[in-house]
């Protein structure tokens, strides 16, 4: 345990919290030790994985009007929760606006969604689904939905080519989209099936807009064959669960962590086997949850709910997928073979076929064997 005087609790926040969690003592020797663990990541988006040496770059050769000189120093806080701001859900949406101004080139975006997916393999996720929204990608340029479409499939798949990772896309539609843009990203998903696009997304306000302009899309999508996945009962209230389930039909839930405050909710994601992609450092920065402490993570692992562990936005939120093993452990009280099943509710929720989760299933299990990951062999003496 971290002993704290009362001087020091007064000034902590939970991202403080968080730093320390993640530059403890003992936090080293785990984070090594579970970077090497083979992970799975199903809730990340592309716009929030995006480098900031990358960012930095792009500001400077096209001399975006940013209103400040672009350094490391002045981009961070732009684009980069600090540990100073409020956790605000309006203040963390912003952030993927200001990141609109970036997606200049055909080049720059295959770069985003190639470093994304190295950088998701350098961090040991074997298996990723990466999301993206076509229409943010697409609109302060100009760009057309089906050029960006495959600039970002070309950049996954030259990383896929270089890496020991498999990816799979999802494309996202923002709530409040304007149904027509919805439409096109529908098609343009369904179209790319053969490219690795297994899934649709809902994303963005959920307390602003409900999802029933919509709706059309989803159920047509779903009925052409694609997964889909909803973000509801992060900041909004567990109604938006069963919504997303009941009305829209979502195969997993983004976030969900909500659920934890209405049992009908719980009991309709237990009886129909729903994941929940929770992504704990995000829910710091949204404000939807007030610490690692208060998460509800352990409480919805120990109720049987399929709960997986995901980063959300790797690059705003300066997390990995290593630093949320690391976060549910130390900050949350579960213990390495929770997170061995957890990693297992990855693999059994992902978006593919039976067949390939079963080949993503024996590979990864191989590899854990390999390790010699065996509950009590990691440097747990040494867990803060
Ligand atoms: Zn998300």
């Amino acid at each position: 345990m971290i002993r704290r005087d009362p001087e020091d609790v007064k000034l902590r926040t939970p991202e403080r919290d968080r730093m320390r969690l993640r530059h403890g003592p003992a936090a080293h020797a785990w984070r090594a030790w579970l970077r090497r663990l083979p992970k799975v990541d199903l809730h990340r988006h592309l716009e929030g994985s995006l480098r900031l040496s990358t960012l930095l770059e792009i500001a400077r050769r096209h001399k975006l009007p940013l209103g400040l000189d672009p350094t490391p120093a002045t981009l961070e806080p732009l684009l980069r929760v600090t540990a100073s701001e409020p956790a605000d859900f309006q203040r963390f949406l912003a952030r993927f606006q200001i990141l609109r101004r970036f997606y200049t080139s055909e080049e720059a975006i295959q770069r985003m969604a190639y470093e994304a997916v190295a950088d998701a393999a350098a961090d040991g996720v074997r298996y990723l689904e990466l999301r993206f929204n076509p229409a943010a990608l697409a609109q302060a340029q100009g760009f057309r939905l089906e050029e960006v479409t495959e600039w970002v499939l070309e950049g996954v798949r030259r990383a896929e080519g270089d890496f020991d990772i498999m990816v799979r896309l999802i494309m996202t539609i923002v709530r409040g989209e304007d149904p027509e843009v919805a439409w096109r990203i529908a098609r343009l998903a369904v179209a790319h099936r053969r490219d690795g696009v297994v899934g649709l997304d809902l994303a963005g306000d959920e307390a602003r807009y409900g999802p029933e302009s919509l709706l059309p899309v989803f159920r047509w999508a779903r009925e052409q064959g694609l997964f889909l996945t909803v973000h509801a009962g992060e900041v909004g209230p567990p109604a938006n669960i069963r919504q997303a389930i009941l009305v829209l039909g979502a195969h997993r839930i983004g976030h969900g962590i909500q659920a934890v405050h209405d049992v009908q909710v719980l009991r309709l994601l237990h009886e129909r086997g729903i994941p929940l992609e929770v992504c704990p450092t995000s829910n710091l920065h949204t404000g939807a949850v007030a610490g690692f402490h208060r998460h509800p993570l352990p409480d919805l692992y120990r109720l049987g709910l399929k709960v997986t562990l995901n980063t959300d936005d790797p690059s705003i939120s300066d997390t990995t997928l290593t630093d949320e093993y690391l976060f549910a452990m130390a900050g949350m009280g579960l213990q390495w073979p929770d997170l061995l099943r957890i990693l297992e509710n990855g693999i059994e929720a992902a978006f593919l076929s039976p067949e390939e989760r079963r080949l993503l299933a024996r590979r990864l299990h191989h590899e854990l064997r390999a390790l010699g990951g065996a509950p009590g062999e990691g440097p747990e003496a040494s867990l803060p």
